[in-house]
């Protein structure tokens, strides 16, 4: 049994940290908001006055956290608190030069830090199912795996520090531009009197299959269960694949590389949030791509 501190309890840290206790360990949570705290209490974990509080001993130290400010401004608190020869792992999505100043800041104080983001959402959180592609040093990725384990299905070290966030930027990249041609696909099948059900059929067994398609089919009735199907609740809200959409941007933009259609998928879901998109899943901008004027020919 190992003691971790759970800094961030939201839709993602919650069930996150209650399969860490359901697993046996000792975990001291804190969260900024009230009901988080009594929410993780009655779960059995113990809830912790502050921060530095909850990292005080701790082996491990999980952050779940909104964005990359937040986490600088929680490691400035957490890293000088922290017991010495802890692995901190922070599973926020965040930008890359945050999750690299992250661990310079940790580095310095003789700490390591793990960038940890996850794919899975809320159901692979529940369930325990998450993808963590990891950057940082790989003695304390092989430390953490065992605890990592507990919260996922699959870990992948992906490299040094920031290679977490390079992954979950570059795969949330494709997933908002693989989602947008889905829900064009079956929009244009619809004009064209091609019923949901066969578009997808052919789809999903043809070349244009993808995860969009084939897991989280944009069109109720078809396909696995998807948000689709409960008038697009989330789910992955479009908000997050906004931020997501805009740190790939952002990167794109540190680095020099072209990335024309995360570009055209960041403003397509920019134009969603603002004409009524907002608190649906990503995939529901197929409504929108449905009402959307056509450039005139
Ligand atoms: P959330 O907003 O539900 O949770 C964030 C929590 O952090 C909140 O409870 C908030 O009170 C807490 N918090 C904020 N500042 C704090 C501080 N200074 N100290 C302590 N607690 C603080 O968000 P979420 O959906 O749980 O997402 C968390 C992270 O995981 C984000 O970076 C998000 O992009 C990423 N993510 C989310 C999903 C998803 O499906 N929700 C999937 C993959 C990755």
């Amino acid at each position: 049994m190992s003691k971790i501190a759970f800094i961030g309890l939201g839709n993602m840290g919650l069930p996150m940290a209650v399969n860490l206790k359901k697993a046996g360990h000792d975990v001291h949570a804190f969260d900024r908001v009230a009901t988080a705290m009594e929410a993780a209490a009655r779960e059995g974990m113990t809830a912790s006055a502050s921060a530095i509080e909850a990292v005080s001993d701790a082996e491990f130290v999980v952050t779940m956290l909104p964005n990359g400010p937040i986490v600088l401004a929680v490691m400035a608190e957490i890293v000088p608190a922290a017991a010495s020869g802890a692995v901190i792992i922070d599973c926020s999505t965040i930008d890359v030069e945050s999750a690299r100043s992250a661990s310079a800041m940790a580095e310095k104080s003789g700490l390591r830090l793990l960038d940890a983001p996850v794919s899975g959402g809320t159901g692979g959180a529940q369930a325990g199912t998450l993808t963590f592609m990891v950057g940082g040093e790989k003695q304390a990725f092989d430390k953490a795996s065992p605890i990592l384990d507990i919260m996922g299905g699959k870990l992948v070290h992906c490299g040094a520090s920031g290679a977490g966030q390079a992954a979950k930027i570059c795969n949330n990249m494709l997933l908002g531009i693989s989602m947008i041609g889905a829900c064009e696909s079956f929009a244009l099948a619809e004009k064209l009197g091609l019923s949901a059900q066969a578009a997808f059929d052919v789809i999903s067994t043809s070349s244009g299959f993808c995860w969009s398609v084939n897991n989280y089919c944009p069109v109720p009735g078809i396909g696995p269960d998807s948000p689709a199907d409960h008038d697009f609740k989330p789910g992955f809200a479009a908000e997050l694949m906004l931020k997501d959409l805009g740190l790939s941007q952002q990167a794109a933009s540190g680095t020099g590389q072209a990335t024309p259609m995360g570009e055209h998928a960041m403003q397509l879901y920019q134009r969603f949030l603002e004409e009524g998109g907002s608190g649906k899943d990503f995939s529901g901008i197929i409504e929108y791509l449905k009402t959307a004027a056509r450039p005139a020919d």
